[in-house]
């Protein structure tokens, strides 16, 4: 019984037909042990490698690269904003927020595991979606799924599931991130859309996942986002319970920018010193206002 499998390539007199073998690998859908599996046959016996040592190795490379690409492909789903890193992130101007809770966020499985929450308030252009972004890519990369959204845009999302009575099938989709940033949470008006489907969503996601809200008002102006003031009451006690909270009581960073970058083109030093870091990324687009 059984064929005679020839070699093809090179056959170290184990009677082994690698091409076969890749066929097989590609088959059972191994395609960095296929493709490296020639070379290590080699390497083992020209290295006399034991056997276990040999199929560890390959299989150790297909784990690897899987990982790789998971992360790389929740990176792309999370939809962060490019560019915006902790690193670029300038804590000196805004002094109510703690760097170490920041990077707490950012490591931390914990809060995560907890389904806790983050709040970041403050005036537009304090920061809030850079510092949201910024801890996605930490996450992810220890294996969470993140998602950043408009508020407006999940509202929208929403409601089109629930006309077509998938509402269930989205918030169960919704719960396979590890994180849901709802960005700019405030701009939504509950006469602009139907937004029953927020009041709807937080309290069950707050059972189970964690949110990472960000909103120019802060809980008393959010009677206007929801239907009636006892779901307003409602969906912020759920959200306060166990979350951090950022308050970015800082001047807007766009307007330092620009103030900057108009006194250096005037020849005048920057009255705001304690930016270390310069923004590079956008100081062109903001432009001076003299
Ligand atoms: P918000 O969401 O609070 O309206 P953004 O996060 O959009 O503000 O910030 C506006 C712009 O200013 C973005 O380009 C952001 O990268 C930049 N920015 C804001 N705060 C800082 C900061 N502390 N350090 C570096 N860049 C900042
Ligand atoms: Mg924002």
């Amino acid at each position: 019984m059984g064929e005679r499998i020839m070699t093809r390539k090179a056959d170290k007199g184990a009677g082994v037909d690698t091409v076969r073998l890749e066929l097989m690998l590609s088959d059972l859908r191994l395609p960095t042990m296929r493709r490296h599996c020639t070379a290590f046959a080699e390497r083992a016996d020209r290295e006399g490698w034991p056997a276990a040592r040999f199929l560890s190795v390959l299989a150790g490379h297909e784990i690897e690269e899987r990982a790789r690409r998971r992360i790389q492909r929740h990176l792309s789903e999370a939809k962060l904003l490019p560019g915006k890193t902790l690193a670029g992130f300038d804590f000196g101007a805004v002094p109510t927020v703690s760097k170490a809770q920041v990077m707490a966020l950012a490591a931390g499985d914990e809060w995560l595991d907890r389904g806790a929450c983050c709040l970041a308030f403050g005036p537009p252009g304090t920061g809030k979606s850079h510092l949201a972004s910024a801890i996605g890519p930490a996450l992810v990369e220890n294996g969470r799924r993140v998602l950043m959204t408009r508020t407006t845009d999940l509202v929208q999302r929403l409601q089109t599931a629930r006309r077509e009575l998938a509402l269930e099938h989205m918030t169960a989709r919704l719960d396979r991130f590890h994180l849901l940033i709802p960005d700019d949470f405030a701009y939504v008006r509950r006469d602009q859309a139907e937004t029953s489907v927020l009041s709807e969503l937080i309290p069950a996601r707050c059972e189970r996942r964690s949110l990472m809200i960000t909103a120019n008002q802060p809980f008393p102006e959010w009677d206007g986002i929801f239907p009636d003031r006892t779901m307003a009451v409602a969906a912020v006690d759920r959200l306060v319970h166990r979350a951090a909270i950022l308050e970015l009581n800082a001047e807007s960073y766009r307007r330092i920018e620009a103030t900057r970058t108009s006194r250096r083109k005037a020849g005048r030093p920057a009255r705001f010193a304690t930016a270390k870091n310069t923004a590079k990324d956008k100081t062109g687009t903001d432009g001076g206002t003299g």
